[in-house]
């Protein structure tokens, strides 16, 4: 690959936490290069990536069974069950707990970073830096201690659901083609963690959750709107996808919609196929561009949480998917937005 191409990109979603040896036995070393899976500090030097928004996420206690439906050419997921703070709290304190033996261990590699001057001064250093997001929020109670106790902890990004109803709210089930609006929006107590939220300076992630949600999102938070990993419901009619009502909404609030790399939310079919040419990406890609502007578009793979296309495949491979977009007309300065520039834009409006 050209040295032309290895733009500094910042990531808005993965799922690593899940896949660390400091988390689940058998796991992965994080400084080693793997081709397992699709993260680890080697394979992200290579793709140019300077750091990213790592996920801590309570998976279901139990896996669900037969809970994938299909017909004809779609397909739907059963809502998951709600799972209980108390386990909820328990798996996030273990993620945040891996996390930070990753750190301590990288020697100065890698760096926590809550703010934009950290992220700058990471780059600078050539450390690559986490920050810490929340997906679903059943593990902080109605009394939002644990949000205080997180923030403190360098929590700076969270999603009030998981494809889940918690206390918050309510999260889209898996389901495609369907529109996202599959239920209620948030909850009493999901507007007051908006509230609070916004006065800490946490950004709010609307992904996941169903369309009624995102409006009351949109309606009470005084800070852009947010998908960190999100494609287009035009092109791909998933749940997961935003309408362009809501794409006009975060373009409006000055937000971003980090895109998702993930095939059956990218491709108009939804197939699982990971067979998806850089075509159908750019393809994507572009209709969101069309619709948000080049100031409202980034990228949240969903690195090790979701199906990668085959030609970027994984962290390492990024450089394919900006040099895609180089062929396709974009400029430097444009790639540079999607690449990091509109996420740094975004903290900084939000971040305290
Ligand atoms: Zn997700």
């Amino acid at each position: 690959m050209d040295q032309h191409d290895k733009v500094a990109i910042f990531d808005g979603h993965n799922d690593a936490i899940q896949h660390l040896a400091e988390y689940r036995q058998g796991g992965r070393d994080f400084l080693t290069r793997s081709d397992d899976g699709h993260l680890d500090l080697p394979r992200a030097r290579e793709g140019g990536l300077i750091g990213g928004l790592f996920a801590m996420f309570a998976k279901p206690e139990r896996p669900p069974e037969n809970d994938l439906t299909t017909s004809g050419t779609g397909y739907e997921v059963r809502l998951a069950e709600p799972i209980d703070p108390v386990y909820a709290r328990g798996r996030i304190d273990a993620q945040l707990e891996a996390l930070n033996r990753v750190v301590a261990r990288a020697a100065g590699q890698i760096r926590w970073a809550a703010s934009v001057d950290e992220i700058e001064a990471g780059r600078r250093d050539g450390a690559f830096v986490m920050v810490l997001h929340l997906e679903g929020a059943e593990a902080i109670g109605p009394d939002l201690n644990n949000l205080e106790r997180l923030y403190a902890a360098r929590l700076r990004s969270l999603g009030p659901v998981w494809s889940r109803p918690n206390i918050f709210g309510h999260g889209v089930p898996f389901a495609y083609p369907r529109s996202p609006d599959t239920g209620p929006g948030l909850t009493a107590a999901g507007l007051e963690l908006v509230r609070a939220c916004n006065r800490l300076g946490i950004m709010i992630d609307v992904s996941h959750l169903n369309e009624r949600g995102f409006w009351d999102v949109a309606a009470l938070s005084s800070a852009p709107l947010v998908a960190t990993h999100a494609c287009a419901h035009a092109v791909c009619p998933s749940t997961r996808n935003l309408t362009d009502r809501q794409l006009a909404a975060i373009r409006g609030s000055n937000g971003v919609v980090g895109f998702n790399l993930c095939v059956n939310d990218v491709r108009p079919d939804a197939h699982l196929d990971e067979n998806t040419p850089l075509d159908t990406i750019v393809h994507h890609l572009c209709y969101l561009v069309d619709r948000l502007g080049e100031d409202h578009v980034a990228l949240g793979s969903d690195f090790d949480g979701a199906v990668m296309p085959r030609p970027i495949k994984d962290a390492s491979g990024l450089p394919q998917l900006i040099g895609a977009l180089r062929v396709h007309g974009f400029g430097d300065a444009t790639v540079r937005k999607f690449a990091l520039e509109n996420w740094l834009r975004v903290f900084r409006l939000t971040w305290r």
